[in-house]
């Protein structure tokens, strides 16, 4: 198995673990990957290694795309539990990323109002007041936050440019609970966030920001540094049983 650079702008229907039938829209080009962070362990690939040569759609283009396959699935007595913003990197890097959420929830609403829309963003431009206040309209707003540590964020999520933590946890608070968190636990190459030193603070961040859940997970695919492991059965349980402890809904994804 290899690294996956999805069609652009939309893919699937996909069976996700955590999210169901889901109708991928990838707002980015569709042959690389534009994202504000390189994560180690990201199933595109390193960004390095996929420069894409072609534009991110067009806001026009996606909402095209978009009602012909929820057409098409309408016809075909399929419909989708929920539209995913993922993909080749980080959605909310689109410059008319408030326009197209706009856009997909009319098309939601006409063509399969039971359907939810997600977003999935490493939370790096929720600073942006057009991201926020359309990350308020969607079902499940889905915020990265592997860790509060600093050198770990640098070592394994890889910002481009400046990224502040602390910076993220308070945007965070400000969706006054609209978010679900989602944070990756994994091991190799000196790397380990399921261990106290980083759970702890991790959970205390998580109690702060109080989101209405919390999604954790390990790799899945094959990941572009291949040293990686996925955390146990037993970490994963373990964690999600701390913050559900804490009064928060947790899933854990093998
Ligand atoms: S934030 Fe997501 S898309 Fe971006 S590098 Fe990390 S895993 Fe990949």
């Amino acid at each position: 198995m290899s690294t996956i650079i999805y069609p652009s702008p939309i893919f699937g229907p996909v069976h996700s673990r955590r999210l169901g039938i889901s109708l991928g829209i990838n707002l980015l080009p569709a042959d690389g990957k534009v994202c504000s962070f390189d994560c180690i362990y990201c199933e595109c690939g390193f960004n390095k290694d996929h420069r894409p040569t072609l534009p991110m759609p067009a806001r026009e283009l996606v909402a095209e795309r978009l009602e012909q396959q929820l057409q098409q699935m309408v016809a075909d007595g399929q419909l989708p539990d929920v539209l995913t913003f993922a993909g080749n990197g980080e959605p909310t890097c689109h410059p008319h990323f408030a326009e197209i959420i706009g856009d997909t929830i009319r098309l939601r609403d006409k063509y399969c109002p039971q359907a939810k829309v997600a977003v999935l963003s490493n939370s790096t431009m929720i600073h942006r007041q057009e991201v926020h206040d359309a990350l308020m309209l969607v079902d499940d707003n889905i915020l990265k936050l592997d860790t509060i540590d600093p050198a770990y964020i640098n070592m394994v999520d890889r910002p481009n440019g400046s990224y502040d933590v602390q910076r993220i946890i308070e945007r965070m608070k400000a969706f006054n609970g609209h978010l679900i968190i989602q944070t990756m636990f994994l091991k190799g190459n000196g790397i380990d966030n399921t261990s106290d030193n980083y759970v702890n603070p991790w959970l205390q961040a998580v109690r702060e920001i109080a989101p209405k859940q919390v999604m954790i997970y390990t790799i899945d695919r094959e990941t572009p540094d291949q040293t990686l492991r996925k955390a146990t059965h037993e970490e994963l349980d373990a964690i999600r049983d701390r913050v559900i402890a804490a009064g928060i809904p947790c899933s854990a994804s093998y």
